[in-house]
Order: C-alpha cells, then structure tokens, then sequence
C-alpha cells in the first residue's frame, strides 16, 4: 500500500472588520477582530489544503490561488478545498485522514468544533471521524498568544488508489 504523509501551516491577522472564519463557520470574537486576508482568511482550510497538497509534493495554495488574483478576493476557503480534494484524486491518490490544531486564544472553538469536521470532511468526501480538529491557546505566549493572530497546524495522509 502507497501512503503520503503531508503538513500544512498557516497564520493570519486578526483585525478589525474581518469576518473571524474557521473551518467554514462564522465565529464571533469577543473583541469583533476577524482574520485579515484576500480570501476569507480561514487558517484552519489553508493548512489542511497545504497539508494535503503537500503530501504529493504539489506545491502549495499561493501556486493554485494567487494572494494577487482579484478571483480569489474574498473567496469561500471551503470551495478552493473542494478543489484541492479533487486534484488529489485525478492523481490517483484517497485521503485516509486529516488532523489540525487551531491556535487561538479566543473564541472558545469547542462548540463549533463538530461543525468544522463534518463541513470539511464534506468537502474532501470524507466522514467526519476521518476528520481531527483541535484547539489549543498558546498560553498567552508569542504572536498567537497576544492575540496578533490565529494560527494552525495541519497534516493529512494519504493512499494511492
Ligand atoms: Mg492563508
């Protein structure tokens, strides 16, 4: 049996003004910051497209949606996952499973979390369980830490068909 095993990383600003979108859910921040960004900013997507692109040595998601590109302006980081999900099967290739941390102080990410995996694992046509979404605060610690921004680290694994 042929496995891959690929990691994703991303982080974005929180700012003002921005919608705070992760794993395609709509959350709302105790201070009304949002994640800055040309799509919708959602960190928990990006990884676990880098992740999975990353698996296949395919680059990352700069090289399929350019930061620069007025198309992807505000774009829905689910639909670019679906995307992403379907250049890994052309290649021959399944998800076996996904798992992320999210690092964030706030909001609380507990009860949206159910709603994450089953609107990612929609996406690559997975079922949730195959689907891991975690979070954790970074004690108050660094960038993350001082709420600058929200971070995740994602991996993903993969076997041929
Ligand atoms: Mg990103």
């Amino acid at each position: 049996m042929q496995l891959r095993i690929g990691n994703g990383y991303d982080i974005h600003r929180l700012v003002p003004g921005r919608p705070l979108i992760l794993g395609g859910q709509r959350l709302l921040h105790p201070d009304g910051l949002g994640l800055d960004g040309h799509s919708d900013a959602d960190v928990l997507v990006h990884a676990i497209m880098d992740a999975l692109l990353g698996a296949l040595s395919l680059g990352d998601i700069g090289l399929y949606f350019p930061p620069d590109d007025p198309k992807w302006l505000g774009a829905d980081s689910l639909l670019l996952l679906e995307q992403v999900a379907s250049l890994v099967r052309s290649r021959g290739w399944q998800v076996v499973n996904v798992d992320s941390v999210v690092v964030a102080e706030r909001p609380k990410l507990k009860p949206h979390i159910e709603a994450m995996r089953a609107a990612i694992a929609a996406r690559i046509g997975l079922d949730p369980d195959q689907v891991g979404v975690k979070a954790t605060t970074n004690e108050k610690l660094g960038p993350t830490g001082r709420e600058e921004g929200i971070a995740c680290h994602a991996v993903a694994l993969l076997q041929q068909l």
